[in-house]
């Protein structure tokens, strides 16, 4: 059965805690949230009035998977996941609404940047690249060009802005003064781990996680640094289709691109508030589940069909 199409929800069977650009957060204990992933889209920093359907569906199961692999691969990876099961706390009505699209995940001290790894130059690292040779204040070699892989990935943080504001790129040396000398090089470490064995396992199948952005939190009770948020996900990540990457040019991005290329030839980019068409929707829905299929090797509605 398929998930209805949702951009607000609101559950009346727990107490919501927070509220993102996409995930609505609960709290079922002290140590436990619901995390709740709505279809809202966003496209050049607005969020678009209808949704994506199965986007919820499909970044949270896609997310699971990433946890599973990654927990198999990296010995002594700590993550926030606990279980796709809905919580008996849920009325049957909330159980509806978040049915595909919710985990339950152990409550954690958030470290306040955005923890981001790239593999490859463009966005916003291409254009600083061009003015300075640098990359977040980072000295880079002569010669890339737009697109190319880096020598190595590299650690480039940025600052997590407040709703509406925009983060901002930032050394590693400023990220450690926000997160702390004690947690700095161990989230960088990290991160770079992450990155380099979830883009080994995407390049097998075909697909290039140019860069991504990852989210950390302390365990307060053991000192660890553990994996949270969203993970690898074409929201949190540039995934580019490995059959037709080029460098020397922009890449066509997996996911968004139907909805960027119609905003700007409607000369809508960056307008509050606009619906888009449902073809619109339903291509940019068919992007995330061919990007889910290649990763997971299983259709959407297959994974959807193995939950309770
Ligand atoms: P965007 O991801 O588009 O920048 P956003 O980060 O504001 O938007 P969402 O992704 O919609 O927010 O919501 C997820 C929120 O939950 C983030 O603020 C994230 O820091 C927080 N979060 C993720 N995992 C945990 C966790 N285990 N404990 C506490 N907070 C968490
Ligand atoms: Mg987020």
């Amino acid at each position: 059965m398929s998930p209805p199409v949702l951009t607000t929800i609101e559950l009346t069977s727990l107490p919501k805690l927070a509220s993102g650009k996409v995930r609505d957060l609960y709290s079922l204990d002290d140590k436990t949230l619901l995390f709740v992933t709505t279809d809202r889209i966003s496209a050049y920093d607005v969020i678009m009035a209808n949704g994506v359907p199965f986007k919820g569906a499909t970044l949270t199961q896609l997310t699971a998977h990433w946890f599973g692999v990654l927990t198999e691969r990296i010995p002594g990876l700590k993550t926030h996941f606990l279980t796709l099961s809905p919580p008996a706390a849920l009325s049957p009505a909330d159980r509806e609404l978040v049915r595909a699209r919710s985990m339950q995940v152990r409550k954690l001290k958030v470290f306040p940047i955005e923890v981001i790894v790239r593999g490859y130059i463009t966005g916003s690292a291409w254009k600083e690249y061009q003015k300075t040779g640098t990359v977040h204040g980072l000295a880079q070699p002569a010669g890339l060009q737009e697109c190319s892989p880096f020598p190595e990935p590299i650690y480039t943080p940025s600052t997590k802005a407040e709703l509406g504001q925009h983060d901002e790129n930032i050394s590693p040396e400023k990220a450690a003064e926000i997160v702390g000398d004690r947690y700095a090089s161990r989230i960088e470490e990290l991160a770079l781990k992450v990155y380099k064995t979830a883009a080994e396992y995407a390049r097998e199948r075909g697909i290039i996680i140019a860069d991504t952005k990852f989210e950390f939190g302390l365990d307060e009770e053991t000192d660890d640094i553990v994996l949270i948020d969203e993970v690898l996900t074409p929201d949190s990540s540039r995934f580019w289709p490995a059959d037709r990457y080029e460098a020397g040019r922009d890449q066509d991005s997996f996911d968004k691109q139907y909805l960027r290329n119609w905003l700007t030839k409607e000369g809508l980019k960056g307008k509050e508030g606009v619906a888009m068409p449902e073809q619109i929707a339903a291509a940019t829905a068919a992007r995330y589940k061919e990007a889910f299929k290649l990763l997971t090797g299983k259709t959407l509605e297959e994974a959807l069909a193995q939950l309770e």
